[in-house]
């Protein structure tokens, strides 16, 4: 089990210092998870620690590819409403 950072994520080096297992390492052109060392923080948290301070929506994934902060669970907005505003600044 692993979890993976992908390109969306901004460097912003938030999740790093947070992983029991020293998993998280900086690298080009972002930081990557060693899915050899991470856990999903079991037996350390309750939540994986990465994706609970990770500030941007759908930069870190599950094994399954899921979103672990997905669209609008940080910002509140939801996809749809943001879709809707996207397509209006658009028109404009
Ligand atoms: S889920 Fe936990 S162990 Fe895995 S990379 Fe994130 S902080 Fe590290
Ligand atoms: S917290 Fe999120 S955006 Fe920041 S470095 Fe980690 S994965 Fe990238």
């Amino acid at each position: 089990m692993a979890l993976k950072i992908i390109e969306s994520c901004v460097n912003c080096f938030a999740c790093e210092p947070l992983c029991p297992s020293k998993a998280i390492y900086e690298a080009k052109p972002h930081f990557l998870i060693d899915p050899k060392k991470c856990t999903e923080c079991e037996g350390d948290f309750s939540v994986p620690q990465c994706a609970s301070i990770c500030p941007i929506e759908g930069a870190i994934l599950d094994m399954f590819g899921e979103a672990l902060n997905p669209p609008g669970s940080l910002t509140g907005i939801p996809p749809e409403k943001m879709a809707e505003a996207m397509a209006e600044l658009q028109a404009h």
